[in-house]
């Protein structure tokens, strides 16, 4: 079973670390604070005050056994940095590490973290796509020109198949899945058909989902 270690246990990493220990993960959370160390000492396998930007306390921590690394340090971008170069070094296969704008980001993955996320502006992203299309329900944006948005079914679509729909000619989507109550259909084909209250999960380009939108 896969292993993480969390560093920088603020709102984000302490919110990544206590959901992966409920989804049955052994959990690794190092901060330098002590008292954010102890409230969350109850909440994930191990949680450990140190300093990370230190190589010598990670190595004797076990870190470089972790499958996963996750630097949650924000407002210190020297120690984000740093730390996230470590865990590259010791050989750890992924990391993620989270920015606090464009150039941090473009640093990181520079010195080869895996995956950058952008917790802020992505879910800034999200809330605005939901508030302009109330039948948006989420949106994830995969490059400047793709994104996975999951929505509810336009009345007009009930009851016909993805077939006649042409949902790839006519919108240019993809339909990945189509989720109806507990049940999830995965890559339907043309033959499916959307009923009252499906949910669908579809990729496409920005310019067609936002065509999109402007129909609700
Ligand atoms: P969030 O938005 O997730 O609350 P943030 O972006 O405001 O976090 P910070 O508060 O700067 O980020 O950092 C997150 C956590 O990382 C803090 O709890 C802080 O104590 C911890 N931290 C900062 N530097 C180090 C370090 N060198 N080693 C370990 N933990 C650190």
């Amino acid at each position: 079973m896969k292993q993480f270690v969390v560093i920088g246990l603020g709102r984000f990493g302490s919110s990544v670390a206590r959901t992966l220990y409920k989804l049955g993960y052994d959990v690794l959370g190092i901060d330098i604070n002590e008292e954010i160390v102890q409230s969350l000492a109850d909440s994930i396998t191990h949680a450990v005050q140190a300093d990370a930007t230190d190589e010598n306390t990670l190595k004797a921590l076990g870190v470089r056994n972790f499958d996963v690394g996750i630097v949650s340090i924000g407002d210190d971008i020297q120690s984000s940095i740093l730390v996230t170069l470590i865990l590259k070094e010791m050989g750890i296969k992924y990391v993620i590490a989270k920015a606090q704008n464009d150039l941090h980001g473009k640093v990181l993955y520079k010195i080869g973290a895996d995956r950058v996320v952008f917790p802020e502006r992505d879910m800034g992203v999200r809330v605005a796509h939901n508030l302009v299309a109330s039948n948006i329900l989420d949106y994830i944006e995969l490059s400047p020109d793709f994104s996975i948005v999951e929505l509810e079914a336009f009345p007009e679509w009930y009851d016909k198949t993805l077939g006649e729909l042409k949902m790839r000619k006519n919108y240019g989507l993809n339909v990945m899945a189509i989720k109806r109550g507990e049940d999830v259909i995965v890559s339907p084909g043309a033959d499916d058909f959307i009923k009252k209250g499906d949910i669908l999960v579809v990729v496409g380009q920005n310019k067609d989902i936002e065509k999109l939108e402007k129909l609700v």
